[in-house]
């Protein structure tokens, strides 16, 4: 049985963006102190954290020298090469383990992974060709989706075919040697689990939340998802079952397609805080980022009691557009919570923050959310 890390201790996160900021804001209330390491400075983590390491994730000596100041290693960005989560556990424990991080950050590996240990999935086929592609296309069949098969996220890397003459242009877009084909799937909706694994295999899970995307990227999510109580029980089933076949220490995220039979069909893993988990800040009893922490800690895991009906809206960049968002006018709606990044450039389509809404009923929370969303551009 491993020790457990107290509050007090060090703990050290791969990767600067908002999902470290966040695990640093609930870590530095309980106590702990806070590296983070990665390539930029003033980052989001590291405007929160006691330390920020600005360093190359392919410098291992300073890898080592990061890990070895640590009681624990995290990551908050997937794509940290598996070289460096591997340099930081000669030297600390790194939770979750590397390779749940090499499986998730590659979708081949973990389609593969998926369809292997027997999860539902799309059907795929590995492209390296436009010949691959083509005869791809025969066996999947339009419309399809081809992706990145490394460094995607938000949909980029992306592009629908819905017919076999669109092969060409979509695999010279792609620009890349190693492509996943996907069948495309007429889903009812989006849904996520976010779900957590003790060291002592302890699990929990936040139940099923209802994810809306807009141009590929996550806009709305609200909590509890009003689905069927089977399907709410299998996707939690699934969700352990994933944690638990990866030996996941921390907090994982599974996202499906519900389709319009309620099948399930597993689209991605996220091993670490997810973006459909932000509403879990405001709104339960521990925050996903809490959990990561008492996981990887070996802490025992908190009540994920969802207080009330709970809707979060994400910011993207787009909204500083003509002119900085409107802050009080949203906050003029008094249930409204706001959470700023602190990134220092507004680009279109970058996550800036988000906005958390509590209300009686979903349909109230999503409204009121919404709305405060809306008045930032007045
Ligand atoms: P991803 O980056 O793979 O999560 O894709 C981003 C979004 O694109 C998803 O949340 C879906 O809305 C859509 N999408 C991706 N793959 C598929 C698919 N196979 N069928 C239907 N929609 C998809």
């Amino acid at each position: 049985m491993s020790q457990t890390i107290e509050p007090g201790e060090t703990i050290g996160v791969l990767g600067s963006g908002q999902l470290g900021r966040m695990f640093a804001i609930a870590a530095r209330k309980m106590g702990y102190r806070v590296h983070t390491y990665s390539p930029d400075d003033d980052t989001p983590t590291g405007q929160v954290a006691d330390v920020e390491v600005t360093a190359a994730y392919d410098d291992l000596d300073r890898v080592r020298e990061f890990a070895s100041k640590v009681k624990v290693v995290t990551f908050e960005f997937e794509n940290v090469p598996a070289a460096t989560t591997a340099a930081a556990a000669e030297r600390t424990i790194v939770r979750p383990r590397g390779e749940v991080l090499h499986t998730t950050q590659h979708r081949l590996r973990e389609k593969t992974f998926l369809q292997q240990s027997g999860f539902p999935v799309a059907p795929f086929r590995t492209v390296r060709s436009l010949a691959d592609l083509t005869a791809a296309l025969g066996e999947v069949g339009c419309p399809s989706v081809l992706k990145t098969a490394g460094w995607g996220y938000d949909g980029k890397g992306q592009a629908k075919i819905t017919d076999v003459s669109q092969a060409a242009a979509a695999w010279q877009n792609l620009n890349t040697g190693e492509g996943v084909l996907e069948g495309f799937i007429q889903f009812e909706r989006e849904v996520s689990v976010v779900a957590a694994r003790g060291v002592d295999g302890s699990f929990v899970h936040y139940g099923v939340i209802d994810n809306r995307h807009r141009n590929h990227i996550l806009d709305v999510s609200v909590a509890p998802a009003e689905v069927p109580a089977a399907v709410e029980r299998q996707a939690v089933e699934l969700a352990r079952a994933v944690l638990e076949k990866l030996d996941v220490v921390g907090v994982l995220c599974v996202e499906f397609f519900l389709t319009h039979d309620q099948q399930l069909i597993i689209n991605e893993l996220a091993p670490r805080p997810h973006n459909s988990g932000h509403l879990t800040f405001d709104a339960c009893v521990t925050s996903q980022f809490e959990q990561q922490l008492r996981a990887i800690c070996g802490l025992p895991l908190g009540s994920t009691e969802v207080l009330r009906p709970v809707a979060m809206a994400n910011l993207l960049g787009d909204l500083w557009s003509p002119r900085t968002p409107n802050w009080s006018k949203a906050l003029s709606i008094p249930e409204v919570k706001l959470h700023l990044y602190g990134k220092l450039e507004a680009r279109p389509g970058r996550k800036m923050g988000h906005l958390t809404a509590m209300a009686a009923t979903q349909q109230e929370a999503i409204a009121k959310v919404t709305r405060a969303r809306d008045l930032l551009l007045t």
